[in-house]
C-alpha cells in the first residue's frame, strides 16, 4: 500500500515536472515532426506497385470522417489525384502523401464536390514544390472553364506571394492549374488518355444525368488494376473496364438512410431538402448496385467511395452495408479519409489499412 502511494507520489510529480514544461517539451517535438515531413520522400519509399489512399471519402454532405471525395494514387513513384474536394490538399498531407508532389488531377466531372479543393491544392503544389509549370489538370469537355475560373481567383494571391518570396522560390510560370481536356468518351469507347512510365490510364462514360459530361477512370501499373467509379448509376460500363480489377472503388448512396433524412426534413416544413434528398437518389448507385457490378465483373476488391449520407451514428456502417455480402463475394472496405489499399507489383496481395 505504502509502495503504491509513493509510486503515485513520483507520478504525480514527473507529470507535474512534464506539465509546467509543455511548452518547452512540445517544441521539441515540433522540431523532430518538423524535420521528418522536410526531408522524408515518402513516394520513394513506397514498395513498387499501385497504392491507393481515399484524401476524401464522402460527399457534399459534411461528415467528420469522410470530406469531399479525393482519390490519390502511387504507381512508379508518382502521386495523382481523382477529384480534389473539400480538404484534399489537407488530407494528402494527413497521410503523408507530400502536396508538392502531386504530379496530376484526374477529374470526373464537375460537381462542385468533386473541385472543391482545387484551389488550395493548387497553390499549396506551387509554393510546396517550387514548380515552373502549373498542375496539369485533366478531364472532359468543360474543364478549361473550370480550369480558368480557379486560375483567375487565385491571381492575385499568386501576385503577393511572388512579391514576398521572389520567383526563384515560387515561379511565376508554375502557379495553378493548367487544363489537359480530352474528348468526351462515348459509351463502350474507353479512351487512353495517360501513358506514362509504365502507367497507362483509360478514361470511360458513366451514367449521372443530367450531369454530362460524366467519366470513370481505368488505372493499369506493373500488372496491377484500379477502377474508380466517379458518380454514377450503376454502369455496363463501369462492369466492362473493372472485368478482373484488383480494385474497383464505387461511389454508392443508401436510398433506405437517405430517406430517413427525406422523413425529417418533411416533417420540419423543408420541401427545399425534402425534394434534394428525393432527387440524389435518381443519379447515384446503391451499395448492393456497387457490389453487383463488382461480382459481375470480377473485380478482387471492392471500396466504397462518396459515401451518402454521412454516417454519423455508430453502427450505421452495417446498416450502410445491408446486402453488400449476398451480392459480392470479393473483399469490401467502407472508405474513410486515411483508407489505404496497397496492391504491390509482382503480386495478387491487396493490402488494407488505415482509416
Ligand atoms: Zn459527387
Ligand atoms: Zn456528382
Amino acid at each position: 500500500m505504502k509502495r503504491l502511494g509513493v509510486a503515485a507520489l513520483v507520478l504525480l510529480v514527473l507529470g507535474g515536472i512534464a506539465y509546467t514544461q509543455r511548452a518547452a517539451l512540445s517544441m521539441a517535438l515540433m522540431g523532430r515532426v518538423a524535420a521528418r515531413v522536410m526531408a522524408q520522400d515518402p513516394l520513394a519509399e513506397l514498395a513498387d506497385g499501385i497504392h491507393v489512399v481515399l484524401c476524401g471519402a464522402g460527399s457534399p454532405l459534411p461528415d467528420p470522417n469522410r470530406s469531399g471525395p479525393c482519390l490519390a494514387l502511387v504507381a512508379g513513384g508518382r502521386l495523382f489525384l481523382v477529384d480534389a474536394g473539400s480538404s484534399a490538399a489537407r488530407n494528402l498531407q494527413a497521410v503523408g502523401l507530400p502536396v508538392a508532389d502531386v504530379s496530376g488531377v484526374f477529374l470526373t466531372h464537375f460537381h462542385s464536390d468533386h473541385i472543391d479543393g482545387l484551389g488550395e491544392l493548387g497553390v499549396l503544389r506551387w509554393a510546396g514544390g517550387g514548380h515552373t509549370t502549373p498542375l496539369p489538370t485533366f478531364g472532359p469537355p468543360g474543364v478549361d472553364e473550370v480550369v480558368g475560373g480557379f486560375n483567375a481567383a487565385y491571381r492575385l494571391d499568386s501576385t503577393y506571394r511572388v512579391a514576398h518570396h521572389g520567383e526563384e522560390t515560387v515561379p511565376p510560370s508554375g502557379r495553378g492549374l493548367e487544363a489537359r481536356p480530352f474528348a468526351n468518351p462515348q459509351p463502350g469507347r474507353a479512351l487512353t488518355v495517360y501513358d506514362e512510365g509504365g502507367l497507362k490510364v483509360h478514361v470511360f462514360a458513366v451514367g449521372h444525368s443530367p450531369v454530362e459530361p460524366a467519366v470513370g477512370y481505368r488505372f493499369d501499373y506493373a500488372g496491377r488494376s484500379v477502377v474508380v467509379s466517379g458518380d454514377t448509376i450503376r454502369s455496363a460500363e463501369i462492369e466492362r473496364m473493372a472485368e478482373g480489377a484488383d480494385l474497383l472503388v464505387h461511389e454508392a448512396l443508401a436510398p433506405h438512410l437517405v430517406g430517413l433524412m427525406t422523413e425529417a426534413a418533411e416533417a420540419n416544413g423543408m420541401t427545399g431538402r425534402a425534394k434534394i434528398t428525393r432527387d440524389i437518389l435518381d443519379y447515384h448507385a446503391t451499395p448492393v448496385d456497387a457490389a453487383q457490378t463488382a461480382q459481375a465483373a470480377g473485380a478482387r476488391h471492392l471500396l466504397f467511395y462518396h459515401i451518402v449520407p454521412p454516417l454519423l451514428v455508430p453502427g450505421l456502417e452495417a446498416a450502410f452495408l445491408q446486402g453488400v455480402s449476398e451480392a459480392y463475394s470479393g473483399g469490401v472496405t467502407l472508405g474513410r479519409d486515411g483508407t489505404r489499399v496497397s496492391m504491390p507489383a509482382g503480386s495478387q496481395a491487396i493490402d488494407v489499412s488505415g482509416g
